[in-house]
């Protein structure tokens, strides 16, 4: 059976078409949805308020946008009435529960909240992001393990003892968050193998963490670099909420999907061309190993029964990419 999903994403209308084996019976069509789900502005140490941020997210295709400031929950009920408009542009509550421990930074994004988070201290780092990511989940919010790298505070063995955490920035717009690792430092991408490796349930997120919205050059933190791309049926709170929880979504900084299919069977996607850019998908598996390559817009990866799980990275000739959620055998 085919499912047609139709996109609307910044300029015109795109047909995304999903192959499945699913029994034959009407579905409710999804589409897909560009969202930010991390940007600071003047309620903590953002240079612009509420307000311009969330009009710039909007003015720039955006569809939905998390405000997480620093242990502030910004409000947005007001900005929501002006700016929210059906199927077109949401705000998302959000906090960025912003501790540390031994002077290494723990920062975990609180996507969905309503309340202020207190963050709590530990005196262990395992203990203390698992207490604050479980503050997270009582507040009915999804947390995010943010920016690993930044001062080279987290690595994956600080990560492997925590348990249900369901997210993780693989791609940080900020430019003193080292999302490349080096020096014997694993990248975020090479963290987020081996906690997949370590059967974790996790999945990849590509984010702004926008502080400047003056002055744009490689130096500042500016909007625009890093977003996710969600599946739901409509453009409401939970329906996203529950996109990314499933992960239904895929990450970039810049390629974009016109079709994409994960399964218990593998990855199949197809990328939207933009202008003369060549096109390499990695399907990756366990402890980052490349599986198969796949030169072109079309790329799929049929899970072997060695494969423990594959994900794919689609890599732009002109240095933008998109990061697929893993599939796995059930
Ligand atoms: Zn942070
Ligand atoms: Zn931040």
């Amino acid at each position: 059976m085919i499912k047609i999903g139709i996109r609307a994403l910044g300029l015109g209308l795109l047909i995304a078409v999903v192959w499945s084996n699913a029994p034959a019976q009407p579905q409710q069509a999804k589409r897909w949805y560009k969202g930010n789900l991390h940007t600071h502005t003047t309620m903590s140490d953002g240079d612009m308020p509420p307000d311009y941020v969330a009009n710039w997210y909007k003015e720039h295709g955006y569809n939905f946008l998390v405000l997480s400031d620093h242990n502030v929950l910004t409000p947005i009920a007001e900005l929501n009435g002006v700016l929210a408009e059906p199927e077109k542009y949401l705000l998302i509550p959000g906090e960025e529960v912003t501790t540390s421990l031994d002077k290494r930074p723990v920062h975990i994004n609180a996507y969905g909240v309503d309340q202020v988070i207190k963050p709590f201290q530990g005196n262990e780092m395992h203990e203390h992001i698992q207490a604050n990511m479980n503050l997270i989940r009582k507040a009915g919010a999804l947390p995010a393990l943010n920016h690993p790298n930044f001062q080279w505070a987290l690595q994956s063995k600080d990560l492997l003892a925590v348990e249900n955490l369901p997210l993780i920035e693989v791609y940080n717009g900020h430019p003193a968050v080292n999302n490349r690792g080096g020096g014997g430092f694993e990248s975020l991408e090479q963290m987020w193998d081996t906690l997949l490796t370590a059967r974790k349930k996790v999945f990849g997120i590509a984010v702004d963490d926008a502080h400047n919205y003056k002055k744009f050059d490689k130096t500042m933190s500016n909007p625009g670099r890093g977003w996710v791309v969600v599946r739901a049926s409509s453009l409401g709170r939970k329906e996203i909420m529950d996109g990314i929880a499933a992960g239904d979504f895929y990450s970039s900084t810049g390629v974009e999907l016109q079709e994409l299919e994960t399964s218990a069977k593998g990855i199949r996607l197809k990328v939207k061309q933009a202008g003369t850019v060549k096109y390499t998908t990695e399907f990756i598996g366990a402890r980052g190993k490349v599986l198969a390559l796949a030169h072109g817009a079309d790329a799929a990866y049929a899970l072997k029964r060695s494969d423990q799980y594959v994900r794919a990275v689609v890599h732009g000739s002109n240095g933008d990419d998109a990061w697929v959620q893993p599939a796995a055998r059930p």
